[in-house]
């Protein structure tokens, strides 16, 4: 196969949804490689055009891991800061354009199915959920909000209705579900305590679910990395009785140490992080035993290659991964790629309002569901592309490097 060379590196954003990011790489043999990111994207779009792109231009596509080392950066390594972000785009990118090259799926490309679809879990956001760059607080829920209103509404549904979202889910097939009802007590507190009537409002999503479906559904406990150690303990403990999958980001991950006493204290396996990024950041976790469910997000965490050096990681230590999906339609697309290659993936997160609701707008073909499981089309590179003319749309900012 001749030499290809990255020719043209094109950002595109839309106003309307003002924290994803596209890339797309363009080589000189006609191909296009589609990469994503989420949250605060004008910075990764200013890091893209003023350090990736005098790299990466007239760079051989196919020398991916020299790249990623290049890219890794003097400053803003390890973690999931703006450099990190820019550099997951371009990485998935890069995959998805070297798979177009060869003709070949992605999850070819990281080693061949391990299974042809993988179970599903639903992350309970509604249609606008954290719609706008004020990231990720209650206020930006979009609860109350007049487009957030549809079917699958479903963090107003946990709030309120828990027992009703929970039939829904499993008339579809789908038996677990992810919630959050922790959050308001956290920002009130800064984290710091939950009073015993606020636990007793938050605990109610859980014995709803379980008087109504009984054992049924899973239920993972997301907690936003908002609390501190007692506070997180204190929670963890209350929810024992019923039995959930996960506790997710009890506290924050910026210490791992803390993580690992968190779990030494808590009976309920717990789930880390989104908020880390590379194999140094994910070793540390596994090194520290703080951590019983792995989850890097494929856009945050340094792309599609490091996702799969992180998952093989963690297959070192007898860990299961299960990649993270609140953010967009191509690192969803890139995440499932990554659930049937990786042979420790043990479930891909969902988020149903917004793969029929805005991902949509913006993408197509979405992953495919079936009987509380997803998988990927059998076509060359990830199997998704930004809908026609997007770049053309009011609202849409692009930038050209070339
Ligand atoms: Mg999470």
């Amino acid at each position: 196969m001749a030499r290809t060379k990255i020719e043209k590196i094109e950002t595109i954003r839309l106003k309307s949804y003002p924290n994803v990011i596209w890339v797309r790489l363009h080589s000189n043999d006609g191909n296009i490689g589609l990469g994503e990111t989420f949250l605060w994207a004008e910075a990764v779009e200013s890091h893209i055009h003023t350090t990736v792109a005098p790299y990466l231009l007239g760079k051989d596509c196919r020398q991916r891991d020299l790249h990623w080392k290049n890219l890794y950066g003097y400053l803003g390594f390890r973690s999931t800061g703006a450099e990190v972000r820019a550099l997951s785009a371009i990485d998935i990118a890069l995959t998805d354009l070297y798979a177009k090259q060869i003709g070949q799926p992605v999850y070819d490309l990281l080693g061949g199915k391990a299974r042809d679809a993988i179970r599903i879990y639903n992350t309970c956001a509604g249609y606008t959920y954290i719609r706008s760059a004020e990231g990720q607080k209650t206020s930006n829920w979009g609860l109350g909000k007049e487009e957030s209103l549809g079917p699958y509404e479903d963090l107003d549904a946990f709030l309120n209705r828990a027992d009703e979202l929970a039939q829904s889910l499993l008339s579809e097939g789908i038996t677990a579900m992810k919630i959050w009802p922790f959050d308001f007590a956290a920002e009130r507190s800064l984290g710091n305590d939950i009073t015993a009537e606020e636990l007793k409002t938050a605990i109610k999503p859980f014995e709803k679910i379980r008087k109504a479906v009984g054992d049924k559904i899973d239920i993972m406990v997301e907690c936003h990395s908002l609390w501190t150690l007692p506070a997180a303990i204190k929670i963890s403990r209350a929810l024992e009785d019923y039995n959930p999958y996960w506790i997710e980001d009890p506290i924050k991950a910026d210490s791992l140490e803390n993580l690992a006493e968190f779990r030494r204290n808590s009976n309920i396996p717990v789930c880390a992080s989104e908020t880390l990024a590379g194999r140094t950041g994910f070793r540390d976790l596994l090194d520290q035993r703080a951590a019983d469910f792995i989850m890097p997000d494929i856009g945050w965490a340094g792309g599609l290659t490091e996702s799969k050096k992180i998952a093989s990681m963690a297959e070192a230590y007898s860990l299961p991964v299960a990649p993270h999906d609140c953010t967009g339609p191509v690192v969803w697309m890139a995440s499932v790629h990554l659930s049937l290659n990786a042979v420790n993936a043990v479930i891909q997160e969902c988020v149903r309002a917004h793969y029929t609701g805005w991902y949509t707008d913006v993408a197509a073909p979405m992953p495919i569901i079936e009987n509380g499981e997803v998988t990927a089309p059998d076509v060359p590179g990830l199997g998704i592309e930004l809908v026609p003319d997007i770049q053309k749309r009011p609202d849409a900012v692009v930038r050209i490097s070339d």
